[in-house]
């Protein structure tokens, strides 16, 4: 972790007035979002929205979401330290931070070659060991080290990827925005006995996903 840390104090207050007081209760989570340097993970120039209510622009046309959707996405995911996660979709690197401190073995995979190597660096800056940002086309997930306890995708499909549910091991969780390309509804699956459960979990906005089972990639990088 970094040597001195200017932010402890926004950061305090953004988990308690922007997570906890939404009912993000998660021991595990609240620490872990109090500990990971979200500015380390935004732009030059932004690091004093780092903690605002709000996503942020990480470069080529990609955000880096809201705190309180990252609290609530990564609470659902009801890691235990030894889990096996994928992310979909690494951005800036700050989500795939708060798994590695929560799970044993983090894949995250992005599409874009300079996002990925941004990532890299982010994760290193914040001193984030154990997480793998590997470049490729995550609607098709990652399959060398399938099956996974946990996976999030943090870019939105018109479907759930079929590769994915496939991937999840038998009580695993997926979280995923699924809908329209502007507005989703995020929805969490939970495999039990080759069965999977739809669980809603409620509005948000994403970025596409964009790939062989999401959407096509017109008019994006
Ligand atoms: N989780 C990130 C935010 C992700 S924004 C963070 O914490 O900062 C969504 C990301 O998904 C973007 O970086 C975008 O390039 C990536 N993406 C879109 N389609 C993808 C695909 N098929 N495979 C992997 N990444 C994808």
């Amino acid at each position: 972790m970094a040597e001195t840390d200017p932010c402890q104090e926004e950061r305090e207050e953004m988990v308690e007035f922007q997570i906890l007081a939404r009912g993000v209760r998660d021991r595990r989570v609240l620490a872990a979002m109090r500990k990971i340097p979200r500015h380390l993970f935004v732009p030059k120039g932004y690091e004093r929205a780092a903690y605002e209510d709000r996503p942020l622009p990480i470069g080529e046309g990609q955000t880096i979401s809201q705190p309180y959707i990252v609290a609530v996405m990564t609470e659902q995911l009801d890691l235990a330290p030894q889990d096996r996660v994928l992310e979909i979709g690494t951005g800036s690197g700050y989500q795939a931070a708060l798994l590695a401190e929560l799970a044993g073995t983090v894949i995250s995979v992005e599409r874009l070659a300079d996002l990925a190597d941004r990532a890299r660096e982010n994760l290193a800056r914040a001193g984030v060991a154990g997480v793998r940002v590997v470049v490729g086309d995550g609607t098709q997930g990652y399959p060398p080290e399938a099956p996974y306890d946990a996976i999030i995708v943090t870019a939105a499909s018109p479907t759930i990827p079929e590769p994915l549910i496939d991937q999840l091991a038998e009580g695993g969780r997926l979280i995923a925005p699924v809908g329209p390309r502007d507005c989703q509804d995020l929805i969490k699956l939970v495999k039990h006995e080759g069965r999977v459960e739809t669980i809603p979990l409620g509005g948000v906005c994403f970025v596409p996903l964009i790939g062989q089972f999401g959407w096509q990639g017109d008019g994006y990088p």
